[in-house]
Formats: structure tokens, sequence, C-alpha cells
């Protein structure tokens, strides 16, 4: 399993998708975006996606050239067409537009449509944390990728639909809740694939409803399917993610789960609060500091060492990884080797 520094790998993402008519600066944005995602530990997020996005681009699923269009606007928020160009790239720039709407008005928000897989998006919350607000984040998979079981069926009936809330704090790092509202994301069961690994009893059932180790069951044939967040009380979690469906998907337009789309697409929804104008950013900071330091003084249970607020564990890795290299599977190594080969780079 090959190691590899972080620069080196934003060198070899941007310059595939490059060789693949990705624009430069929408290069850059994809490739700090993944690694971003391989250092938080999110490898399900990382550059394990560079072939499947070529292949979107083959199939034109993905436009590389186009641009995004604010198609309606008022100070407060904005609703995006991203022209099937790269959902990294229309993200980045529709969370720095939600930023700037919430400097001037307090509370905005952009939803968008058109738009192809946006990965981690912990990693646009975060934009607006470090700018002083709090970023959520949430995005349905616009119809497709129905790989989740409603609570109480068996077989995917909605995706995997994430949400983000991040909030800065005094330190150098915000909070980061960043989650699907399935148990995981359906890109640990393409990690488990590739490692040749089983995955933990609760993730999956198999295509006859019962509970299963084995990642080949997701697809099937017959194909199972992820449940839904929350193990026995999975309501909570099928309840979340049918929300997240309605805001990511009904209000953008991209449509909802069940809409018939069959190729991927991300329907977002990103709302910035600028905490600023609701009571000063010292008393924010000193009652977050409070309540971190309040829930990190229960007594660790048996087989826990510490308590770890939502985000800590990926700024940990962050920081272990940026000195020490990602580690990158054989197999997905392999795979971005081909699809470099692909596009004429010989040596990585
Ligand atoms: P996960 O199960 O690893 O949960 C991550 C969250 O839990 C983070 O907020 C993390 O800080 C927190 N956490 C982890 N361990 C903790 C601990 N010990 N104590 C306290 N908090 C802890 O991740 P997931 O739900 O499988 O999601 C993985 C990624 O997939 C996310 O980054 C998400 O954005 C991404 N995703 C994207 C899409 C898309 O279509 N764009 C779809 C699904 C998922």
């Amino acid at each position: 399993m090959p190691s590899v520094m972080p620069e080196r790998l934003r060198k070899i993402t941007a310059d595939i998708f490059e060789a693949a008519n990705v624009p430069t600066e929408d290069a850059k944005i994809i490739s700090e975006i993944l690694v971003d995602a391989n250092l938080a530990g999110h490898d399900s997020h990382g550059v394990i996606r560079i072939p499947q996005y070529m292949g979107f681009i083959d199939a034109g699923q993905i436009d590389p050239g186009a641009t995004m269009e604010i198609e309606r606007e008022s100070p407060s928020h904005a609703l995006i067409n991203g022209n099937w160009g790269f959902g990294h790239a229309i993200a980045q720039r529709a969370m720095s537009l939600v930023i700037q709407k919430a400097q001037s008005s307090t509370v905005s928000a952009v939803s968008i449509y058109n738009c192809n897989h946006i990965g981690r998006i912990g990693s646009y919350s975060m934009m607006a944390a470090k700018a002083g607000l709090v970023g959520i984040v949430m995005v349905n998979a616009g119809g497709a990728a129905l790989y989740v079981a409603p609570f109480g069926g068996s077989d995917g009936r909605l995706a995997t639909n994430p949400i983000s809330i991040a909030a800065p704090t005094q330190g150098d790092e915000p909070i980061v809740l960043d989650i699907t509202s399935s148990v995981v994301a359906q890109g640990k069961i393409r990690v488990a694939l590739n490692r040749d690994d089983t995955v933990p009893l609760g993730w999956l059932i198999n295509g006859k409803g019962e509970p299963t180790t084995d990642p080949r069951d997701l697809n099937g044939p017959p194909p199972g399917a992820l449940l839904p967040l929350g193990g026995i009380a999975g309501h909570k979690g099928f309840a979340l993610g049918l929300m997240i469906d309605v805001l990511g998907g009904a209000l953008s337009g991209a449509g909802c789960s069940g809409s018939g789309t069959t190729t991927v697409q991300n329907g977002v929804l990103m709302i910035a609060i600028n905490i600023a104008e609701f009571t000063p950013m010292d008393d924010f900071y000193g009652r977050v500091d409070a309540l971190v330091k309040h829930v990190k003084a229960s007594p660790p249970a048996p087989g826990f060492e510490e308590i770890l607020v939502p985000g800590e564990i990926e700024a940990r890795q962050t920081k272990r990884r940026s000195s020490e290299g990602i580690p990158v599977d054989d197999e997905t190594w392999r795979q971005i080797q081909e699809t470099a080969a692909a596009v004429g780079i010989s040596e990585l």
C-alpha cells in the first residue's frame, strides 16, 4: 500500500483532471477537496473517486467546461443551476456566495441543481466556520443512488443524504458534524470492496432483507440496502434522511428520491448564519468552549479513552496524514494509474 504525501497526491489529481479538459482552476479545487477528504480519514470521498469522476466525464454526466449560473437571487438567497459542471467546483463557489450573503444579510441560503457529486460536504460547511459563521450543508442524490432502506423497509428507497453543520470555536479547529443519514456512506462499502474486507453487522441488509457483513451484497444481485442511521432507533435516521431529501431535492428542483433519475446528481442546500449579528463572538466562543469542556468531562465508558467532539477525529487525522502521508490501497492506486495512463500520463 503506497503512502503518498498530500502535495503529490494533489498534483496527480489535478494533472489527471486537467488532461481531461477540466479548467485549471477547477482541477485545483477538485484536487484540494478530494485530498482534504483523504487527509481527514474519509478515504471514501478522496482520490478513490478519480476513476468514477473520469467515467462521468466520458459518459457526458459531467461537462468539464460548464459554468454555473445564478438563476434567482436576493441579498439573502440564490438558486444555482450547476449546468452539470464539476460538483466540487460548483459547491465551493456556491459556499463562497452563501458566506458573502450572510456577512451582509445575517442568514442566507443557496440551493443548487444540475450538479454532479460534490464529495465530502464537511469541506464546505467548514469554509463558513473558518470565516467565523455557522455553515450548514445538506445533499440529496436527486433521485439516483437509492441505497438506503426506509425504516421497516427491505430495499433501497433513499440515498445516503448527508448533513454537515460546522461552528467556529476560539481554538484552531471548528466543531464539524458531517454525517450521512444512513449508518455509513455508500463510499465506505466501495472502500471495503477495494480492500476485500467485510463490513460490520448493522451496516447492510442483503437482497432478502437479512443482515449481512458481505459488502458485495449491496449491489447483489439481488441488490441489498444500507440501513438508516440509528440501529434500533433507525426511524430517526430515516426521518432525517427524508427531510434532507425534501430540502436538497424538492427545494432546488434537482428532484427527490424516486423521481426516476438514474444518473448521479446532488441537490444541495447551503445555509450560513452570521453569529456576530446574534451575539458577541466572544460570548458565543465562551459558551461553546464551556459546552465542549462539559461533555469532555464525562468519565470514559469501558473501551473508550476519551470523549471526542465532532470534527476532532478528522482534525487529528489531518495533522497525522499531513506529515506521514496518505495511505492509498493497492487497488485504488492501480485504478488511478490506469486512469492516468488513459489520459496520457504514464509516470505518477
Ligand atoms: P462517519 O460515520 O465517519 O461520521 C463522521 C462524523 O462523526 C464526523 O462529524 C466525525 O467528527 C464524527 N465522529 C466520528 N467518530 C467520532 C467519535 N469517536 N466521537 C465523536 N464524533 C465522532 O461518516 P459517514 O456518515 O460515513 O460520512 C462520510 C462522508 O461521506 C462525509 O464526509 C459525508 O459528507 C460524505 N458523503 C457525501 C455524499 C454526497 O453525495 N456528496 C453522500 C454521502 C456521504
